[in-house]
């Protein structure tokens, strides 16, 4: 199968037929977005989950009659294509490397990319292109760049708008920096997409003859346990006057509070075991303390000092343990008498030593080992929710710590003997320029207010009124919400549009892409140049996005007709607003949440989004895809290689929506081959005729119903793996079932029935192949696109409950049968079957009313039995009343249900209709069957007694 070729003839005839180009009309809309890429890179099989199951969403809503806008544009801003060009232009030959080996990009090529936009060009034509051959159903005309200058005034739009709302703010905030760029950098412009975290510690200044000791602590409320000092004596340290006052701080510090606008000034450098010894007076209570070496201080943690906590503290604790046993550092230091935790905090579960009882329950052994991370986790959280502070604390005492924590730091701060400063959370964070990032306190700096409490209303206002798709993912977006802060939104450098108020600044990436799904209106307009740039103002944006103002107004001073200014509206208002957002998981705490609070911010509350799909990354063959790895696949090669379909079916058929995506090859060749089997089918049944109508057509034609009510319901909460192993696996398996009948019978012409199958089969899985889809939909002898023909329609008439209960009653008298030849082995020449009698049946039906309304207590059950008239029979034989419940119980929920709704049901028509296929199976053996009740039967074992409704009773001879 040539599946590239086919793969074109659909592309080619899709765009032919404009058939993903929606404009507003009678029908109801439907407005898919997924986030536009960012061109630095051809897009791989990583990338692709999110875009497809974005497409299969759009299709399928497209199949069920909607006028469905899937429009795609590109995301220049930013600095990572200056860090690009900048790293080719010095020959960097990592990157050289990926050019080379991954992208296979030509030396010419490379060489270009010297120009940024050259670079953003590039990639954004691969991507383009990988996309058409994906089979994704976008809507091109509304294509851009957030380079254009149309785009740029829509921004520039959005952030006076935002201004004059009072959300922008200017000021001093910590963010995180790239020294090498002197720029604000967010989790786009980090190697590894980190996004830069950091805490605010609390730097004590301990005194120590005319130099000051500062320990940075995210505990200030333990100040009062502290009962000595750490250092790190092989480490370097600094004398540096900071603000005035002679601090002693690692090299690393210095640099860092420089970072946070201190005034440093370097002394002179020291070694860390020049201050050990010496000692240093508490701020809180002035008690003297000692300096002790240790291992475990990190030089660029904090200030490289450390003040001591060890009943609370488990590094602390354990090193205090280690320099008892280390005799030779005591004698080097001169240490003498080694001081005792001091407990200040009191939390139910600890008796002694809170941190000596921590690291017991870990298991650490010595102040370097890791499981002192858990230790000082779990002890931290456990005593800021539970602890409370005890009689030693002064003013403090009695109350809770999550209280104290905040008091002594706003003591100690107003007091002057404590000040701030900020660190990362994890480290090392590198700009993707190659740099080390660090956090940096800007002043005059402009900043998207996250912190204001009525926008935070808003944007839980509107993520509640959403839908969020999985459910599971609701609480983290209200956690997000609550706690973003103040967000600088512009940097120095990068492309990207300019702050219209200060055009020293740029807007970054994270900020300009947050309402852009309302600009793919506008776009079609440029693109087709019913409207320029060069006369638009404020006023135009106001009119179309917002209804403020007048059309003739704008008409005239914009310089655009009024009936296209006319038109834009209404295309706004008919789309608008977006009906499902889909992104990565990993955009949760930053697009995905700003993309809420813009909206709330500037649109009316009717044009807030609908819907917000977030989905799981792709694992290659079990690991994570990276460079060092070598499994990261270009999209457009594994296309050529594998087919577009089986790509598309591979990365969304291994997971459910949060999961993350195991994409194997194994999974690949499975999905083509299923995929090749459609074709056959197609052959198979391209001549159809009607086929004669009997009990195995009427149950294929009941479970395709069944299939598609499933997965429309599945889609509902884009389940697509679900979806798909119905569509794929389940009624591939029907499929073969109906097949086996057909044979056993020795039927000829099933091709109407065939026909009728694949018809739905194909439509169903339309949205997630539609190549395939549409390659056999035609060979079927279809002339009309099978997006336009639709998701299939359920034919109520068709769904069949005895044709269900029939054959799962053949199949599983089947397997009964053949469990019984693997037993007993034995080669049965004759096999009599029997059915139950008419009074158990009446049994049977009321123990499933019973057991479905909850109750499955034999004793109970056996009394509503008996008190029953019609069920009385019942106290004959309670043993095979319990086996009847036993069979219901164990039966899936769906066959209680359906036996429950049949009237009359005759097992022994079911039966002989596939005594054929029964004989197949076993041994050409003979059929025979009798009801329970029969007279003439012949029962030489006695086996009928035991015959249960769905369960019939079976001798073999
Ligand atoms: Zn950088």
């Amino acid at each position: 199968m040539d599946w590239n070729t086919i793969e074109h003839k659909w592309i080619r005839r899709w765009e032919e037929q404009k058939l993903f180009q929606a404009d507003p009309d009678g029908r109801e809309k439907y407005f898919v977005t997924v986030a536009y890429p960012y061109p630095n890179s051809p897009q791989h099989i990583g990338h692709g989950r999110t875009y497809t199951l974005a497409d299969a969403h759009a299709r399928y809503m497209r199949m069920k009659g909607f006028n469905v806008l899937f429009p795609m544009g590109f995301h220049y801003t930013g600095t990572p294509i200056l860090g690009m060009s900048r790293r080719v232009a010095a020959g960097d030959t990592e990157l050289m490397d990926t050019f080379h080996k991954i992208y296979k990009l030509s030396d010419e090529v490379i060489s270009t990319f010297v120009e940024p936009v050259k670079i953003a060009s590039y990639f954004h034509n691969e991507i383009k292109m990988g996309m058409r051959e994906m089979g994704y159903s976008i809507d091109w005309r509304r294509e851009f760049t957030t380079i254009d200058r149309m785009y740029s005034k829509f921004i520039s739009w959005q952030f006076r708008t935002l201004q004059k709302k009072g959300f922008i703010v200017q000021g001093s905030h910590p963010v995180g920096w790239c020294p090498r760029d002197q720029n604000p950098v967010s989790q786009h412009d980090t190697m590894g997409d980190v996004e830069p975290d950091f805490n605010e510690y609390t730097v004590i200044k301990f005194r120590s003859g005319d130099n000051i000791l500062p320990a940075a602590t995210l505990r200030p409320e333990t100040l009062f346990g502290v009962t000595n000092m750490w250092v790190k004596p092989d480490a370097e340290y600094v004398q540096v006057r900071v603000d005035g006052e002679n601090w002693i701080v690692s090299k690393e510090a210095a640099r860092k509070l420089e970072f946070l606008n201190h005034k440093v000034e370097v002394i002179k450098t020291i070694k860390g075991k020049e201050v050990v010894g010496q000692f240093a007076t508490n701020p809180i209570n002035n008690s003297l303390v000692p300096v002790y070496p240790a291992s475990f201080v990190e030089a660029d943690s904090g200030t490289g000092i450390v003040m001591s906590v060890p009943a609370h503290a488990p590094y602390d604790y354990q090193a205090l343990e280690d320099l008892k046993n280390d005799k030779k550092s005591q004698s080097e230091f001169g240490i003498s008498v080694i001081a005792s935790p001091i407990i200040i905090i009191e939390s139910e579960g600890f008796a002694g030593v809170p941190a000596g009882e921590a690291i017991e329950k870990v298991g650490a052994t010595g102040q370097n080992d890791t499981k002192l991370e858990k230790a000082t986790s779990d002890l931290y959280s456990h005593e800021y929710y539970k602890g409370k502070m005890m009689n030693n604390t002064g003013r403090f005492a009695g109350m809770p710590v999550t209280n104290a924590k905040n008091e002594v730091k706003q003591e100690i701060l107003i007091s002057g003997v404590a000040t701030t400063m900020y660190e990362l959370v994890t480290k090392p964070v590198k700009c993707r320029c190659g740099a080390e990032c660090v956090v940096k306190l800007l002043t005059d700096q402009w900043f998207l207010d996250y912190g204001n409490k009525e926008w935070k209303g808003l944007a839980h206002e509107c993520a509640t009124k959403m839908n969020i798709v999985p459910q599971d993912i609701r609480q983290e977006f209200d956690y997000v919400i609550d706690w973003l802060r103040e967000r600088a939104c512009a940097r120095k450098s990068g492309l990207g549009t300019k702050l219209p108020w200060d055009q020293e600044w740029i807007i970054e990436s994270l900020s300009d892409s947050v309402i852009y799904m309302a600009y793919y209106i506008i776009s079609k307009y440029v693109n087709g140049k019913a409207i320029s740039d060069d006369n638009i103002t404020d006023e135009f944006f106001d009119y179309v996005l917002l209804g403020l103002g007048s059309a003739e107004q704008v008409a005239k001073n914009c310089k655009v007709s009024y009936p296209t200014v006319e038109q834009i509206r209404k295309e706004f208002s008919y789309f608008y607003p977006v009906d499902s957002r889909h992104s990565g998981r990993d955009l949760v705490p930053n697009h995905l949440t700003f993309f809420i609070f813009n909206h709330v911010a500037i649109f009316n509350i009717e044009n807030w989004p609908q819907q917000i799909v977030v989905n799981g990354s792709v694992l290659m063959e079990g690991k994570k895809m990276s460079k060092s790895l070598g499994n990261i696949i270009p999209l457009r090669a594994a296309i050529k290689e594998h087919g577009a379909d089986t790509i598309r079916l591979a990365m969304l058929v291994s997971a459910e929506i949060l999961q993350d995506a195991d994409f194997s090859f194994d999974t690949v060749k499975s999905i083509r081959s299923k995929l090749l089997g459609l074709f056959e089918l197609a052959d198979k049944c391209s001549k159809s005729q009607s086929t004669e109508w009997q009990l195995e057509d009427r149950w294929l034609a009941s479970r395709l119903q069944r299939a598609i009510v499933g997965s429309a319901g599945s889609m509902e909460r884009l389940r697509v793996r679900e979806v798909i192993h119905n569509i794929l696996y389940s009624l591939d398996q029907d499929l073969q079932w109906y097949l086996k009948r057909v044979d056993s019978k020795g039927r000829g012409n099933v091709t109407g029935t065939l026909a009728e199958f694949l018809e739905v089969q194909v439509r169903l899985l339309a949205p997630f192949a539609p190549f395939t889809a549409e390659e056999v939909w035609e060979r079927m002898g279809n002339t009309q696109s099978v997006t336009i023909t639709g998701w299939p329609k359920v034919r109520e008439d068709r769904i069949d409950l005895v044709a269900e209960e029939s054959e799962f009653l053949i199949s599983n008298l089947l397997a009964d049968l053949q469990n019984i030849v693997k037993v007993t082995k034995i080669t049965p020449a004759k096999i009599t079957i029997y059915t139950s009698a008419a009074w158990k049946a009446q049994i049977y039906k009321k123990i499933i009313s019973i057991t479905l309304e909850g109750k499955t207590n034999f004793g109970e059950i056996m009394k509503q039995l008996i008190a029953d008239p019609a069920t009385a029979k019942a106290k004959t034989d309670p043993k095979i009343v319990q086996k009847m419940m036993e069979d219901i119980l164990s039966a899936p929920l769906e066959a209680r249900n359906r036996r429950l709704q049949l009237l009359e049901f005759d097992e022994a028509v079911a039966i002989h209709d596939a005594a054929s296929l029964l004989s197949a199976e076993i041994n050409k053996a003979e059929i025979v069957v009798f009801t329970e009740e029969d007279p003439e039967k012949t029962d030489p074992k006695s086996k009928a007694i035991s015959a249960r409704p769905f369960k019939p009773a079976v001798y073999m001879e």
